[in-house]
């Protein structure tokens, strides 16, 4: 045999390994649920590559997994007979990280070594994986043989900086984990610790998990699971902490999820599953190249992991598991892109979830709160994308509401509404508190009317989707197209819009302002503010069209807004004094633009000369300072 060969683990591993002894050292026992999870996807691996190559998977060998400690070596073996690696494989998938390719991907690993906190966070993010055995074993060995060859490999390491790979003999395909327990912790091989760890965190498993142990010079073999799929049983069979731990097998996940709901479909297609809603966003949610699905079986045997056709992208969130009767086993994702069968499959999962929702939506308001400040951005996608479903998802959507805590849905807004009240009103723009401060509110808020408060980028597109809900319509406060009940008493507006449009001070705006507005009109919506940039029909938010047009790289004004001036505004009616007075007075202009630049901050756009402003606003201050202090004390 020849010597071992020295390899260097790529730098991330040993930040990972440092974290997750860091933020798990109270958790050591989450090293076998680890272990034995990656033994059942090999085991998996493997009979599903047998179905093309029956030799790898001999007759009468059953896939199972074996625990076997030996308490006078102090070492505790995981062994599967699945798919086995090469030396390669060894190499790469125990000294590399898969996921370190991801954005900031070390930068978030230093972050979260401060803090446990931050570190079970990223954790649940990526999953714990084979490292974990270094939370029970200060010396770990691996060895292996691919399925279909020959040779097998011990990779062996301390867990700190290197690991070696030599030549080693097995005499079946598959791979053995070989923990050297440190003394703390051998009450890990005692044959009740690990029934109990068993039963709680691997009863998912499949494939039959053996204790084996020496008694009295013979070897004798216990099942420790009861080895069926989890998701065949009735829901009534499987506890909670069940479910959990399918997930996190799944989903890689450290913490449990938020919700599931577990399914046996009978009709034209049998399938069972179970989908989860995990209770963090995965690094990847906003990646395009992101992958997503449910993991699928037919027949019981492993097929493919993340099936996206199953699923709809608005739901890329969700993980879970599917099992068809009748898909071929041989099935490939071509196959799956126009079946009939995966489509019936898709609109169940899609119905399942959506109830799923809406009952926790009604049962459990604030984890329903927690799962769209996660993935509501996501479901919404839905309005656009998925009509069918269009009128379920409306009623899943949650939105601030000015002057308000917390989420309001629609159908709380409708039941709130004022008698009288003609729309539903939102607001779209980048903050809260930007929004409640925007001049568009006021005339709503002064009538008693709620306001929706829309901080999401895909907002404006999702709820142009919405036309109407409950026979009210939905408006943007910041459109033109505003048209507010009278008040009580209001009654200066008498003259008519007609009169009031030909004001001589507005005919003096249009001509100041030119081209950078639409129009120059009067306002019924402002009280407190002389004015504001209100969007035409059809026009689109500023802070939507600065983002698509970043996107696009595309340069220029943005596509021009009416701007609503306040007549009634003790502000707007000493300037029509003024210009009365002085109909060409270079001062009025330089108001003019003043509040032209004060209405594009408002609407929380960029103005076009901030020096001009900054000069402006001196001039302005200095006027006012001087008669202050001119004044007599
Ligand atoms: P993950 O399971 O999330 O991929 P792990 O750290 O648990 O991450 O495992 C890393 C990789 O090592 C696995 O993806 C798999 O390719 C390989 N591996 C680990 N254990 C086994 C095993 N018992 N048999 C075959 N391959 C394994
Ligand atoms: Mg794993």
């Amino acid at each position: 045999m020849s010597e071992p060969t020295v390899h260097t683990f790529q730098a991330e591993v040993n930040e990972v390994l440092r974290l997750v002894i860091h933020s798990l050292y109270s958790h050591p026992e989450v090293f076998l649920r680890e272990l034995v999870s990656n033994a059942s996807d090999a085991l998996d691996r493997l009979r599903f590559r047998a179905l093309g190559e029956p030799d790898l998977l001999p007759e009468g060998e059953t896939p199972r997994i074996e625990l076997i400690p030996n308490p006078d070596a102090g070492t505790l073996t995981i062994a599967d007979n699945g798919i086995g690696m090469t030396a390669e494989e060894l190499a790469k998938n125990l000294g590399t990280v898969a996921w370190s390719g991801s954005r900031d991907f070390v930068q978030q690993l230093r972050a979260a070594q401060e803090s446990k906190e931050k570190g079970l966070q990223l954790i649940g993010q990526f999953g714990v994986g084979f490292y974990s055995s270094y939370l029970v074993a200060d010396d770990v060995d691996v060895v292996s043989r691919a399925a279909g060859t020959t040779a097998a490999h011990r990779w062996s390491s301390q867990g700190k900086d290197t690991f070696t790979i030599e030549e080693a003999a097995r005499e079946r395909h598959g791979t053995s984990v070989v923990l050297h327990v440190r003394a703390e912790h051998r009450e890990m091989l005692s044959e009740h610790r690990l029934r109990d760890l068993v039963e709680r965190y691997s009863d998912y498993v499949e494939h039959p998990i053996e204790l084996v142990i020496q008694r009295d010079g013979k070897e004798e073999r216990r099942q420790l699971n009861r080895a069926n799929a989890l998701w065949q049983r009735r829901p009534a069979e499987v506890t909670a902490e069940q479910y959990e731990e399918l997930y996190k097998h799944l989903a890689r996940d450290w913490e449990g999820p938020l919700a599931w709901r577990h399914f046996h479909i009978e009709g034209t297609q049998m399938f069972a599953g179970v989908v989860f809603v995990p209770r963090r966003r995965g690094w990847d949610l906003f990646d395009p190249g992101q992958h997503h699905g449910m993991r699928l079986h037919v027949q019981r045997v492993f097929v493919l992991d993340e099936a996206e056709e199953l699923v709809p992208r608005w739901l890329r969130f969700l993980r879970g598991v599917v099992d068809s009767e009748d898909l071929p086993l041989n099935v490939s994702r071509e196959l799956l892109q126009d079946s009939r069968a995966v489509r019936t499959i898709r609109q169940q999962i899609t119905s399942q979830t959506l109830d799923l929702l809406s009952e926790m939506s009604q049962e459990k308001p604030d984890d329903y709160g927690h799962f769209w400040n996660t993935f509501g951005v996501v479901l919404k996608e839905a309005l656009h994308f998925e009509p069918d479903v269009k009128e379920k998802v409306i009623r899943l959507l949650r939105y601030e509401s000015a002057g308000r805590e917390g989420l309001t849905s629609l159908t709380d807004y409708v039941a709130r509404m004022k008698e009288g009240q003609p729309a539903i009103y939102f607001a779209a723009g980048t903050s809260r508190a930007a929004l409640e401060a925007s001049p568009h509110l006021e005339a709503l808020i002064q009538r008693g009317y709620e306001v929706l408060l829309m901080t999401d980028p895909v907002d404006p597109f999702a709820v142009s989707a919405i036309e109407d809900f409950e026979g009210k319509p939905l408006l943007s406060a910041m459109t033109a197209k505003l048209e507010l009940p009278k008040r009580d008493g209001e009654g200066s507006s008498s003259e008519g819009d007609g009169d009031a449009a030909a004001h001589p001070l507005l005919e003096r705006f249009r001509a100041v302002l030119g081209d950078a507005v639409a129009e120059v009109r009067p306002s019924h919506r402002l009280k407190d503010s002389p004015v504001c940039l209100v969007i035409p029909e059809g026009g689109m938010a500023p802070h939507v069209e600065r983002m698509l047009r970043a996107v696009q790289r595309v340069d220029g004004p943005l596509g021009r807004r009416i701007l609503e001036v306040n007549l009634d505004h003790a502000l707007v009616q000493g300037l029509a004094t003024v210009h009365e007075r002085d109909g060409a007075s270079p001062r009025v202009s330089a108001w003019i633009r003043a509040l032209y630049d004060q209405a594009m901050l408002a609407e929380g756009s960029p103005v076009e000369d901030p020096a001009r402003l900054a000069r402006h606003l001196t001039e302005l201050l200095q006027e006012v300072v001087r008669t202050e202090a001119n004044r007599p004390a």
